[in-house]
């Protein structure tokens, strides 16, 4: 039996390129006691890919060279020598960007989680809006305290966290200013998602369109973006604004040796605004999950959340490719490879 694996052989220097990861078939060996067999369905990708692919300080070690690629993903325990995974069962967690993951105590950096059986929502939704992405923005959103008449601003306000981020902040009473590249997805962020107003970043003018958009300046930052968009936010944050430091994506491709990123101009704000950042990891949050997930599949149920999914069809072979749609917002909401088949 074979996997095939995508090997990563080189760190990349910009967005990731050709050659810095190998499509490799590798044979599968008869499983040990204690080790199970997962056949990947669904991976998720995810601006981190990028983060984990270099070899700067980061929150998890980067991936090895020549390792699998590290990926989340959900797939189906297809033989098993254990007792907490029957064949059949559904599994969640660090699976990699193979068709198969060998799960073996020793060898996974986190264990694989088996989900409900029967699963209690759509299963590419416990990727995105019941998954990872969705507890990131339930999570940011309550670091912030975010409060009723507030003026919150979501930046990458169509993708798989900044969606939920905006919906949570209006579920609480807030107006919510999400920042979003081009004109349909603005348009998507106020008709579908209810933003009260959307900026477009790609227009020339979008400065001009924040500081419309904010007339009472910023109290709560969900920020996704980081650089020049976080710098023109932090000019227009109220006395005691809160910023929950979610992701930095404009400088993920930067990263290439020690650390990257451009620097923000305007950090000094936080001072004569007296306000607070915070940084937050969501993987530091499992005892929450239950709490968010429920939270979020209540909203769901009742019709008040709503969620995009990009699945990308053409197997493994295409998460490279699809890597980059997050850089270049290709993607609307969660961004997913169908590695096989349900
Ligand atoms: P998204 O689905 O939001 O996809 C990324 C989006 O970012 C793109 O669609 C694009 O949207 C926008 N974008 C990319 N580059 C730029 C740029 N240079 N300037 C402005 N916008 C840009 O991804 P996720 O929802 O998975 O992640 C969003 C953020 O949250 C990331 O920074 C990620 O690292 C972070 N994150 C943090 C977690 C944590 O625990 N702290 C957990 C999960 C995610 P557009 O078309 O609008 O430009």
């Amino acid at each position: 039996m074979l996997n095939r694996a995508f090997r990563l052989r080189r760190r990349p220097e910009g967005a990731l390129a050709e050659g810095d990861l190998e499509l490799v078939e590798e044979e599968i060996g008869e499983l040990a006691a204690g080790q199970a067999l997962v056949r990947n369905q669904l991976l998720s990708l995810d601006p981190t890919n990028r983060i984990w692919m270099s070899d700067i300080r980061g929150y998890m070690p980067p991936v090895p060279i020549d390792a699998v690629m590290r990926g989340l993903g959900i797939g189906e325990v297809v033989e098993s020598k254990r007792d907490d995974m029957p064949v059949g069962a559904l599994v969640n967690g660090f699976v990699g960007w193979q068709e198969y993951c060998l799960v073996d105590d020793a060898l996974l950096e986190a264990p694989l989680a088996v989900l409900p059986d029967p699963l209690p929502g759509p299963k590419p939704a416990f990727l995105g809006a019941l998954g990872h992405t969705g507890v990131t923005a339930y999570l940011g959103v309550d670091f912030a305290d975010v409060k009723e008449g507030e003026t919150v601003v979501v930046s990458a306000a169509c993708g798989a966290v900044g969606s939920v981020a905006g919906q949570l902040a209006k579920a609480r009473g807030a107006r919510a200013v999400g920042i979003a590249g081009g004109e349909e997805k603005c348009r998507h962020a106020v008709e579908t998602l209810g933003f009260d107003a959307c900026v477009d970043h790609k227009a020339g003018d979008w400065r001009a369109q924040l500081d419309a958009a904010t007339p009472d300046g910023i109290d709560v930052d969900f920020e996704n973006v980081g650089g020049p968009i976080m710098d023109h936010i932090l000019m227009r944050l109220n006395i005691g604004a809160r910023i929950s430091l979610c992701g930095m994506i404009a400088e993920y491709n930067t990263y290439s040796h020690g650390s990257g990123g451009a620097g923000l101009q305007n950090i000094g704000q936080l001072i004569m605004q007296r306000a607070t950042i915070q940084g937050f990891l969501v993987l530091d949050h499992a005892a929450r999950f239950e709490e968010a997930i429920g939270y979020l599949a209540g909203l769901l149920g009742e019709g008040k959340l709503h969620y995009d999914e990009t699945i990308v069809e053409g197997g493994l072979q295409a998460a490279p490719d699809a890597l980059d749609q997050l850089f270049t917002g290709a993607n609307m909401g969660k961004l997913l490879v169908r590695i096989c088949a349900d």
